[in-house]
């Protein structure tokens, strides 16, 4: 078997880790050919070491030196800066590109590898949110495969498998309801960081945790699956299921549902984006159903969860308002964790960003790249 040669952008965050982890599983299969990360030094050099890649990238430039002293004795290329970080996504030697970076930063790099005609195993929903038609598009015109890696969003791969011939009707996400679930508005304007930081079910990084707490990690994977899957917003649903057990479901046009099933763990969402279409061996742990007698369902409760609920209007409205949803998003959260708002302003302050920033009905990667930086400055003076 030919080893699949990957590059992995972000391979220090949560699911570039869990990549590695898979990677360090099977390496009659895979082998890395280039690793990136933003200032996460010292793993990315440890990381470097073990699986021996061609190239390493530091987005931050102040680091380039550090990286490259350490990785000299390795005959290791390393290179600095985020558009080195775009340009090795068009490397020759590359097979697919895990594009496990976090929030708009994601999207220029995914735009890269597709244009170089790379399949890519995307994690960043973010991508899809800001500018999914640009990337569909592209991705068809190039006819580059895209595999979800969400976990969410790959249920619903795994339940189309042998069905794409088949019209969906709706799709059902679950979410866990994170850790405020049944709580009401004057419990969330006191919450912690630290309680908003403790997910139930599933280990993510810090971003994805606080929008699990919100909900609008929920609302960004709506918009990401209504371009992964060419669905209206009426065919996406969300159903509260505490349990994460079912990680999504399909109900196509003759009423049948099929569900994707197992134990919370992010690494077998990346395996399968990796391995696709089969499936590889894996030493995880297995579902009991002794441990699970019932598995819940509840409506969501979009009242009290406001960010859902805005960002279910910024995909009706389309044009360049998720894109401002997903750049006052990113603000709120790194100020919220920084403790300089409340929980409960997020959604306010997303709101009023939605109703500020100019609305572009058709805009070009120009204007997406415009809104964000635009939006970004305003949430920041409301919410710095
Ligand atoms: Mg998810």
């Amino acid at each position: 078997m030919q080893k699949k040669r990957l590059a992995i952008l972000g391979s220090t965050g949560s699911i570039g880790t869990q990549t590695l982890e898979v990677v360090r599983k099977h390496p009659e299969a895979f082998e890395v050919e280039v690793l990136t990360a933003q200032s996460s030094v010292k793993k990315l050099i440890e990381q470097a070491i073990e699986f021996k890649p061609n190239v390493v990238v530091i987005g931050n430039e102040k680091y380039y030196r550090e990286v490259a002293d350490q990785l000299e004795p390795y005959h290791i290329k390393v290179y600095a800066g985020s558009e080195a970080i775009c340009q090795v996504t068009e490397m020759e030697t590359i097979d697919l590109v895990v594009v496990a970076l976090v929030g708009f930063a994601g999207l220029k790099p995914t735009l890269k590898a597709i244009e170089a005609g790379k399949p890519i195993a995307i994690a960043n929903k973010e991508t899809f949110v800001v500018a999914g038609e640009i990337v569909t598009n592209l991705a068809r015109e190039k006819a580059v495969n895209i595999y979800p890696v969400d976990s969410e969003h790959s249920a619903i791969f795994q339940c189309l498998a042998g069905e794409f011939h088949n019209p969906i009707e709706l799709i059902y996400l679950t979410a866990s309801g994170g850790p405020f679930r049944g709580k009401d508005k004057t419990f969330l304007s006191t919450v912690t960081k630290e309680q908003a930081l403790k997910h139930p079910n599933w280990s993510m990084g810090c971003k994805v945790t606080i929008d699990s707490a919100s909900m609008m990690n929920k609302g960004l994977e709506v918009i990401e699956a209504k371009w992964l899957f060419g669905l209206k917003p009426e065919q996406i649903k969300v159903v509260i299921h505490p349990e994460s057990i079912i990680h999504s479901l399909v109900q196509f046009e003759d009423g049948s549902m099929k569900a994707q099933m197992g134990l919370p763990d992010m690494r077998l969402p990346i395996q399968y984006a990796l391995t696709y279409p089969n499936r590889f061996r894996s030493d995880l742990p297995r579902f009991n159903f002794a441990d699970y007698t019932k598995l819940t369902f509840e409506e969501p409760d979009l009242e009290t969860f406001r960010s859902l609920t805005l960002a279910y209007e910024a995909l009706r409205i389309g044009g360049n308002m998720p894109c401002i949803l997903n750049a006052a998003n990113e603000i709120v959260v790194h100020s919220f964790l920084k403790d300089r708002i409340r929980f409960t302003e997020i959604p306010d302050i997303i709101e009023k960003m939605m109703q500020k920033i100019s609305f572009i009905p058709n805009p070009t990667y120009d204007d997406y790249v415009n809104t964000d930086i635009e939006t970004r400055r305003l949430t920041q003076e409301l919410a710095g």
